[in-house]
């Protein structure tokens, strides 16, 4: 029986030389590989209090309303500066290259809210902790943090397990 792992599809030299770029897209296409990847990923938080689910752009809105969808709770976007219409609050996080800045609408979340954060994969960690900053700002509790792959040669799960954040992740590539 094929894993979720089997349905990823490795692109070489993608965005730059040298890139193992792992792409989700051939999992989400095949019906299987996205229930199993939805029902795997939510599995450990069945029973637990989760107010919302908070995807990050992009692949994390398409994981995450799934996962909301099945849990029954809302869910919420963490944007790229300039694309949320409403009054946001902002973080700045470091890139291989650069920096990136990602926002939330100030009123997404409520103080006390239990919150589990969902992206396609882990690498650095810079994404997910500049996601949590955002939410710990608004008041929100990070429940856990789910994702279909890590890497775990770059370091992020040991980043965030180290500030005791609980990381869910469903395969590995090393
Ligand atoms: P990090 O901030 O942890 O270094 O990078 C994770 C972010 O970059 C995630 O939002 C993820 O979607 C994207 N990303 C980086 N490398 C890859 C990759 O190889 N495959 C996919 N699907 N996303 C990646």
């Amino acid at each position: 029986m094929k894993t979720v792992k089997d349905y990823i599809r490795t692109i070489v030299d993608f965005p730059h030389e040298g890139i193992m770029f792992r792409d989700v897209t051939t999992l989400f296409a095949d019906p299987r590989g996205m229930r199993l990847a939805i029902d795997q990923m939510l599995a450990p938080y069945v029973g637990m209090q989760i107010d919302k689910v908070v995807g990050l752009e992009a692949r994390g809105f398409i994981l995450g309303g799934a996962i909301a969808h099945q849990l029954s709770i809302g869910f919420v976007p963490i944007r790229k500066k300039g694309k949320l219409p409403g009054t946001v609050i902002s973080e700045e996080y470091k890139l291989e290259y650069g920096e990136a800045i990602v926002e939330i609408h100030d009123d997404a979340i409520q103080p006390g809210e239990k919150i589990l954060v969902v992206d396609d994969l882990l690498a650095t960690g810079g994404t997910a902790a500049a996601g949590i900053k955002l939410i710990e700002r608004l008041g929100g509790e990070i429940v856990g943090c789910a994702f279909i792959v890590d890497l775990p040669e770059l370091g992020g799960r040991a980043v965030l397990e180290n500030l005791s954040y609980d990381i869910h992740a469903l395969c590995q590539f090393e």
